[in-house]
């Protein structure tokens, strides 16, 4: 197969060839990857609950009472009463009618999408989208048309220049790589006016934004008649895995008839949508987890002003350093890393080439301290690089 081999060599030679690294142990700020001790400034586990025993053990009586395996789909025998009672308590803690669990947020937004337009009707697109949105409109086959990001002007013109039947606006709550948050208000005014449905993916916001950690749409005040459909994920703030949509009850029954990747897929484990729920319990009783984590966001902040490379407008525990090349974006991260510090490299195309970051990811469960050395650090490896 010497295209495959082809691809291999140029992707290496471009510095743009990926390579996984071996973690150890629980998902912890100082953890064991690839065989070393490094302080983790790359997870999304932003409340510090992945490895919260609370979780884990939520998890194992769930276990040992229905065992590990959902058997089968929703539709046939897999819905458990635990992903019943987490779709009821979803619904309370967003706000909506209802709610309906995905195994993971990747397949709700693919799920979603294709369930809500064809052919003949038009998705329309953040330019710096999620590639699930992406994926999940090219899935559907509706046209997609993508605009400038964070612009709800532009959107409204192609909105307006548009004669699909039915059209759909997604959008992130907070941009995965840029921890920028939309403007919501804009578009839902740009969707209102254009009889558009708005689509906002949460995965980043959930349990970080709003009072009670509802997300974005919670911080903003806006409800299910502003954006009917919210997708948010499991696996960040929550610490545990997979993902929901919550929207009218209407919308949900659509959804159990209609989305592919909910009907045509084993249901996730029991325990896992039971550890979820005690994760929820643990939002709503600890919101000083979401207070600390936004004052390390601010401490980064003002500490950061003093290196040499721009940090993107933030106000979310995702702070973004642009390096530009993805050869320097590396070349920092390998430094950091042999510092003691893990922060991934972002580069193309997960994001536009020419802007290589450092994606730096606050946790509740990191000191000031170790803030204070990953900024010592970034110092060293900035110098160093040039
Ligand atoms: C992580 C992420 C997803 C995918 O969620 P998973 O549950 O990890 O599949 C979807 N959308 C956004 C914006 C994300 O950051």
């Amino acid at each position: 197969m010497k295209s495959l081999r082809d691809f291999l060599a140029q992707r290496k030679r471009e510095h743009l060839y990926r390579q996984r690294r071996i973690a150890a142990g629980a998902q912890r700020p100082v953890m064991e990857i690839d065989g070393r001790r490094v302080v983790n400034f790359c997870s999304n586990d932003y409340l510090g609950l992945a490895a919260d025993p609370r979780l884990t053990e939520a998890f194992r009586r769930a276990a040992d009472e229905c065992g590990l395996g959902s058997g089968a789909s929703h539709l046939i025998s897999g819905h458990h009463r635990w992903h019943h009672a987490l779709e009821e308590r979803l619904a309370e803690f967003t706000g909506r009618e209802r709610a309906l669990v995905f195994s993971t947020g990747y397949m709700a937004n693919l799920g979603v999408i294709q369930a809500l337009v064809g052919p003949g009707d038009a998705v329309f697109a953040d330019r710096l989208s999620h590639a699930s949105l992406l994926d999940g409109a090219m899935l559907s086959r509706a046209r997609l048309t993508r605009y400038p990001h964070g612009d709800a002007e532009a959107l409204a013109r192609r909105l307006d220049a548009s004669r699909a039947a039915r059209r759909l606006v997604v959008t992130d709550g907070v941009f995965s790589m840029d921890g920028d948050v939309a403007p919501l208000s804009g578009l839902v005014q740009a969707a209102e006016r254009h009889g558009a449905w708005l689509m906002v993916d949460d995965a980043h916001g959930i349990g970080v934004l709003g009072q009670q950690g509802g997300g974005s749409l919670q911080r903003a005040g806006l409800g299910q008649d502003e954006v009917p459909v919210l997708v948010g994920t499991f696996g960040k703030a929550l610490g545990t895995a997979g993902a929901f949509v919550a929207g009218s009850a209407e919308l949900i029954d659509y959804l159990v008839q209609t989305a592919r990747p909910y009907i045509y897929t084993t249901a996730m484990p029991a325990a896992l949508a039971a550890a979820t729920l005690a994760s929820l319990d643990v939002v709503a009783a600890e919101p000083e987890r979401r207070s600390y984590l936004h004052s390390l966001v601010r401490r980064f902040r003002v500490l950061a002003r003093e290196l040499p490379a721009p940090l993107l407008a933030s106000e979310t525990p995702i702070q973004g350093l642009v390096l530009g090349s993805a050869e320097r974006a590396l070349a920092v991260s390998r430094r950091l890393f042999g510092l003691g510090f893990l922060v991934s490299a972002i580069r193309p195309p997960t994001v536009p080439a020419g802007s290589a970051r450092l994606r730096i990811t606050l946790s509740a469960a990191h000191s000031r301290s170790q803030v204070d050395d990953l900024l010592d650090a970034l110092h060293t490896a900035l110098a160093k690089t040039g």
